[in-house]
């Protein structure tokens, strides 16, 4: 009866949740419209892979999609992507319990400030409620649909600020032209829009221990580093680190004040900024580079340090082959690929 009328029955973890959804939407967005919100980067294009979940029972072995992101092993174990899930009668989700703790906040825009050129810092107020979040975690951004297309679209954007400030939350927009969400928030967003953002998702978080930290950041990947930044030194955490930050121009550094004070505060934390493209004529005494080149001459042996990364997949990649080279164990290597 369901795929007669075009619908079908979703059966999340056992019956705890039992949902009727048109068949031909993806899963994920029939879970997005009964508030199961599962991690997704993309915005359902199958390139994050972020929407992994295990299906029991149910779905399409053979979806071309899933073949160049999904290992042998995880489609052995019934692993799909929700993005690519469609056409289904009767489908049973196995979905971890954290999953469903994930929900939809309201939010309204306090400020709007563009700390570099095509950079957009966005400061939202979060609903009454407040975001409970994990330093380095994202949301996802939901753009509405609009009369040409009624579907909203969902961008992952990282929490710049700290858990601490539960009911505000600032999200730093690099912009992609021509992109869907990037155009929306530089040129329609303005203070006092409402909003909504799910979430929070991601395991890209500090983990506990002794080791000395680097973190790595291009661009607006400097956005969860300065909230997992901003938590170390709140929590008044010892250990030492260093910060590495890439951008094109002085212009181009996000959140250097920030940095810097920080750097003056903390006799265990060093910034080191490096500029790709330093303006000709402007007084610049810093690193010069690329990253990895950057890394490579100013980076010590690497025995007891774990590294945090985010920025664009380019620059991770190759500053990653740079710890390595410097002897840090890939096992210790954490990112986040704005890709
Ligand atoms: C876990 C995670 C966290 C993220 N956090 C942030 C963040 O804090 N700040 C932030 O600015 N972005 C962040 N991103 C990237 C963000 O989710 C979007 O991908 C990006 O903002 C582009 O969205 P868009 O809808 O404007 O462009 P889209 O419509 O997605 O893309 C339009 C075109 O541009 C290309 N494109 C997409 N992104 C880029 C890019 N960065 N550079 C060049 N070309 C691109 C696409 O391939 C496509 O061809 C994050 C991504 C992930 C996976």
């Amino acid at each position: 009866m369901h795929d007669a009328e075009g619908t079908a029955r979703i059966v999340v973890n056992n019956g705890e949740r039992v949902i009727d959804a048109p068949r031909a939407r993806p899963l994920l967005f029939n879970l997005m419209a009964e508030r199961i919100f599962i991690p997704s980067a993309c915005g359902g294009r199958a390139s994050c892979g972020q929407c992994r979940v295990r299906i029991t029972a149910g779905a399409d072995t053979n979806v071309p999609e899933e073949r160049g992101i999904l290992s042998t092993e995880e489609m052995g174990r019934g692993v799909h992507l929700a993005c690519q899930t469609k056409g289904y009668r009767e489908l049973h989700v196995q979905l971890p319990a954290g999953y469903l703790q994930a929900r939809q906040y309201s939010c309204r825009v306090r400020a709007i400030r563009d700390p570099a050129p095509g950079m957009r810092e966005v400061d939202l107020a979060v609903d009454a409620a407040g975001l409970q979040f994990i330093a380095g975690q994202y949301v996802q951004f939901v753009v509405p649909g609009t009369e040409h297309d009624a579907e909203p679209v969902y961008r992952a954007y990282s929490i710049a600020s700290p858990p601490s400030c539960s009911q505000s939350m600032t999200l730093l927009v690099a912009l992609v032209s021509g992109g869907a969400c990037t155009p929306y928030v530089f040129e329609r967003l303005r203070p006092g829009d409402a909003v909504f953002v799910n979430g929070p998702f991601g395991g890209f978080v500090v983990h506990p221990g002794s080791r000395e930290l680097l973190f790595i950041a291009g661009g607006s990947g400097i956005a969860p580093v300065r909230a997992m930044l901003l938590d170390l030194a709140e929590r008044g955490d010892s250990r030492r680190a260093t910060f590495f930050y890439s951008a094109r121009t002085a212009a181009d550094l996000v959140y250097r004040a920030d940095m810097e004070q920080l750097a003056a505060r903390l006799p265990g934390f060093r910034f080191v900024p490096v500029l790709s493209h330093p303006k000709p004529g402007h007084a610049w005494s810093g690193e010069v580079g690329g990253m990895p080149a950057a890394l490579a001459r100013l980076l010590p042996r690497l025995d007891h340090h774990e590294a945090y990364l985010c920025g664009g997949p380019g620059m991770i990649d190759a500053s990653i082959g740079a710890l390595v080279s410097r002897g840090l164990d890939p096992n210790l290597i954490f990112f986040d690929k704005f890709s």
